[in-house]
C-alpha cells in the first residue's frame, strides 16, 4: 500500500463492497475499512428474494460472503477497523486524513461513504433493560431461541413483515403491532402474512411499555383510535421500526438532510469535493441491496474520475 490511497471506502456492506470491486478492477489503490465483518445488514437477513439472478432467493450471509470474495479476488484490500473522524487537508494536493480507532491515521485522495444505517429503538420503558432477555432487533440471530413461544413484532415495514414471517418458523404465535390501520410493507409480504395462521395483526396500536422481571413477560399496547390499553403476554419483542443513517463522522464535512442522510447528485458526489456516498446512508427513496450495489458502482467510477483528474491522468 502506498502512503496515500487513491480511494478509502468506509463501510463494507453491499454498497461498499461493490464500490471496492469496481475500484479494484479500475486498478485504483483502494482500501475498504469495515468495523466488524463485511456484509452489513444482509448478514442478518435470512433470505433475499429481490436481488436479481437468484430464482429462489439467496441467503443474506452467503451473498455477503460472495460479494466480499469477488471484490477481494479483483484486488480489494479490506481492513477490519472503524473510522472515527475525517479531516480535509487542502494543501498540497487536497487529501483526506481518516482517523481510525486506536489513534492510527491513513491518507486518501478520495473517500466513499458506505457506512449504512443502524436499527432504531422505540425508547419505551423496559426496552433497554430487557435487551438480550427477550427484546431483540435481529430475528435471524435470536429467532431460534423462541421455539414454540409467543413473540411480538413492532413495526409495519418490510423488515417487520419479512422477519415476522421468519419468526413463524420457530414461534407458535407472532403478533405484529403496527401504529396505523394498514401496513407499509410491500404487498407480497402482506399477502404472505395474511395467509400465515401463526401471524396476528394488532393494528392502530402503539407500544407503551415492555415488562418482565428476569425476561420479557408482556408488552403494553394502546389502541390509538379507541384509547384502549391492553397487555399482550409474550416471551419476546422484536423491534423493527426503521433505520437511522450512520453518518456521524461525515456530518461536519458534507451536507445531510434533517434525518442525517447524506445528500448527493446522480454521480454520488456529495457537497464536499472528493467525498462520494453510496447505499443506505445516502438520501434516496428506495433502500434495497440492488440500489446499494448500483450506488456503489457509480460512486467508485466517480471517485476514479476525480482521482485521475487530480493526478492529471484522466482519459478525456
Ligand atoms: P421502514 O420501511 O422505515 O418501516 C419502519 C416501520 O416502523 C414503519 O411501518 C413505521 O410506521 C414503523 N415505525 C417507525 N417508527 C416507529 C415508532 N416510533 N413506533 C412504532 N412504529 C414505528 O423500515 P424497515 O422496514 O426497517 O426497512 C428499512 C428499509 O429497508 C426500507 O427501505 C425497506 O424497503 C428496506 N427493506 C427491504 C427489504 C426487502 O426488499 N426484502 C427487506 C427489509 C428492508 P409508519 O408506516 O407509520 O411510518
Amino acid at each position: 500500500m502506498s502512503d496515500t490511497h487513491d480511494i478509502a471506502i468506509l463501510g463494507g456492506g453491499p454498497a461498499g463492497l461493490t464500490a471496492g470491486l469496481y475500484a479494484a478492477r479500475a486498478r485504483m489503490e483502494v482500501v475498504l475499512f469495515e468495523k466488524a465483518m463485511p456484509g452489513g445488514q444482509i448478514l442478518i437477513t435470512d433470505k433475499i428474494e429481490n436481488f436479481p439472478g437468484f430464482p429462489e432467493g439467496v441467503s443474506g450471509p452467503v451473498l455477503a460472503e460472495w460479494m466480499a470474495k469477488q471484490a477481494e479476488h479483483f484486488g480489494l484490500t479490506t481492513v477490519l477497523a472503524e473510522a472515527k473522524a475525517i479531516e480535509l487537508k487542502k494543501e498540497p494536493a487536497g487529501y483526506f486524513i481518516v482517523k481510525m480507532e486506536g489513534g492510527s491515521e491513513i491518507k486518501a485522495l478520495s473517500i466513499i461513504a458506505a457506512t449504512g444505517a443502524g436499527w432504531n429503538r422505540l425508547g419505551i420503558p423496559g426496552e433497554d433493560a430487557l435487551i438480550g432477555r427477550g427484546v431483540s432487533y435481529c430475528a435471524t440471530c435470536d429467532g431460534p431461541l423462541f421455539r414454540n413461544k409467543e413473540v411480538v413484532v413492532v413495526g409495519g415495514g418490510d423488515t417487520a413483515l419479512e422477519d415476522g414471517l421468519f419468526l413463524t418458523k420457530f414461534a407458535k404465535k407472532v403478533t405484529i403491532v403496527h401504529r396505523r390501520d394498514r401496513l407499509r410493507a410491500t404487498k407480497i409480504l402482506q399477502e404472505r402474512a395474511a395467509a400465515n395462521p401463526k401471524i396476528e395483526l394488532c393494528l392502530d396500536s402503539v407500544a407503551l411499555e415492555i415488562t418482565g422481571t428476569k425476561k420479557v413477560e408482556t408488552i403494553k399496547v394502546k389502541n390509538v383510535k379507541t384509547g384502549d390499553v391492553k397487555d399482550i403476554k409474550c416471551d419476546g419483542v422484536f423491534i423493527f421500526i426503521g433505520i437511522t443513517p450512520n453518518s456521524g463522522i461525515f456530518k461536519s464535512i458534507v451536507k445531510t438532510d434533517d434525518k442525517g442522510y447524506i445528500i448527493a447528485d446522480d454521480d454520488m458526489k456529495t457537497s464536499c469535493e472528493g467525498i462520494f456516498v453510496c447505499g443506505d446512508v445516502r438520501k434516496k427513496s428506495l433502500r434495497q441491496v440492488v440500489t446499494a450495489t448500483g450506488d456503489g458502482a457509480t460512486a467508485a467510477v466517480s471517485a476514479q474520475n476525480y482521482v485521475e483528474r487530480l493526478k492529471g491522468v484522466e482519459y478525456k
